[in-house]
């Protein structure tokens, strides 16, 4: 098989059958700290993929469409060919980490909701943090596909959470990477495993590398705890979450809009003389009942052109959230 990419602990071949997909490989190494710290453990690849395989095809049961097609023997799976995107998208419940060594230990322990943050994927500037805005002006992603990244990426969450906590486990933090296909279908990609998110026991034990990071004990056994523990999970049990999404509809400029017209005379003769033009839309707020993917959203701008709005004289965008 060509070899495409080598990456810190894995390896990404053409799939000698299919020019639209990739066999990707882990490898027993084990890095930390930018590759600083790194360590062969013999049996680390195949529970990661394991791991990964059991995650991956979990979230595709619940909507959320991932790039493994099949498992094949051994620590590898075929996947589809896909464009990364150039971002590491790092979802946290808990301060720790990077978190706590940017911002110091805040007062409390968990946040009051899931906080998403971007990183840029490239070990020569150091993965740094990155803006949304910076995201789009870069052109690594457009603002739409960064919509439909975070919502999935909070999607991801919410099922691993609730599939965890079936076993007593807590998902402290987890990185996720997504790329686009040739028609532009986003796809969860790269992997999820011990070596990618923050798994607690209830005592506090962790399930993941920060047993390799801070030399906390044997990460196999901490590989196959998380494991083990997953294989006895239920995914029926975990309930379907809904997602909201809008869409604004709203007068194009230069379309006359009487009821913005009224709205601004009104607001004038109640003392709010600053106000130089109103413009009155619509707002259409829907509750779907799987996650918001490309196709979703695809989907609804369709229903924006077509119902929800007269395409000559309004614009309209899809919001998220
Ligand atoms: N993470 C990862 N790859 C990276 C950086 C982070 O898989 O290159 C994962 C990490 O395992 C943790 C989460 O993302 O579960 C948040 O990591 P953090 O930003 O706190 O950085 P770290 O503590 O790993 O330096």
């Amino acid at each position: 098989m060509d070899l495409i990419h080598e990456g810190k602990v894995k390896r990404l071949y053409q799939d000698p059958d299919s020019d639209e997909h990739v066999i990707i490989e882990f490898t027993d190494l084990v890095t930390a700290g930018d590759g600083e710290k790194k360590e062969e453990i013999k049996g680390k690849g195949q529970l990661a993929c394991d791991t990964n395989s059991l995650l991956l095809k979990y979230l595709q049961d619940k909507g959320i469409p991932t790039h493994l097609t099949k498992e094949l023997d051994g620590p590898r799976f075929r996947a589809r060919k896909l464009d990364v995107f150039k971002l590491e998208i790092v979802c946290r419940n808990r301060p720790t980490g990077s978190f706590c060594k940017r911002y110091g230990e805040p007062q409390f322990d968990a946040f009051s909701h899931p906080l998403v943050e971007f990183f840029l994927k490239d070990d020569s500037l150091g993965d740094p943090f990155i803006s949304k805005e910076a995201v789009t002006r870069l052109g690594i992603a457009k603002p739409e596909e960064m919509g439909i990244i975070k919502s999935l990426t909070l999607s991801v969450n919410y099922y691993l959470t609730e599939l965890l906590a079936q076993v007593d486990l807590v998902l402290i933090d987890f990185k996720l990477e997504f790329g686009r296909t040739e028609k532009g279908q986003i796809l969860l990609a790269d992997e999820i495993s011990g070596d990618t998110m923050r798994v607690w026991g209830q005592e506090g034990d962790s399930l993941d590398k920060d047993v390799f990071r801070q030399d906390k004990g044997n990460i196999i056994e901490a590989y196959s705890k998380l494991l083990r523990f997953l294989k006895e999970t239920n995914p029926d049990q975990v309930n379907t979450r809904p997602e909201q999404l809008s869409v604004f509809v709203l007068p194009k400029e230069g379309i006359k809009n009487p009821p913005g017209e009224v709205t601004k005379k009104a607001m004038k003769r109640l003392g709010f003389g600053q106000v130089n033009d109103v413009r009155v839309g619509k707002i259409f707020q829907i509750e779907i009942d799987c996650p918001v993917t490309s196709e979703i959203v695809k989907e609804l701008d369709m229903m924006g052109l077509k119902l929800l709005s007269n395409p000559i004289a309004e614009k309209r965008e899809v919001r998220f959230g």
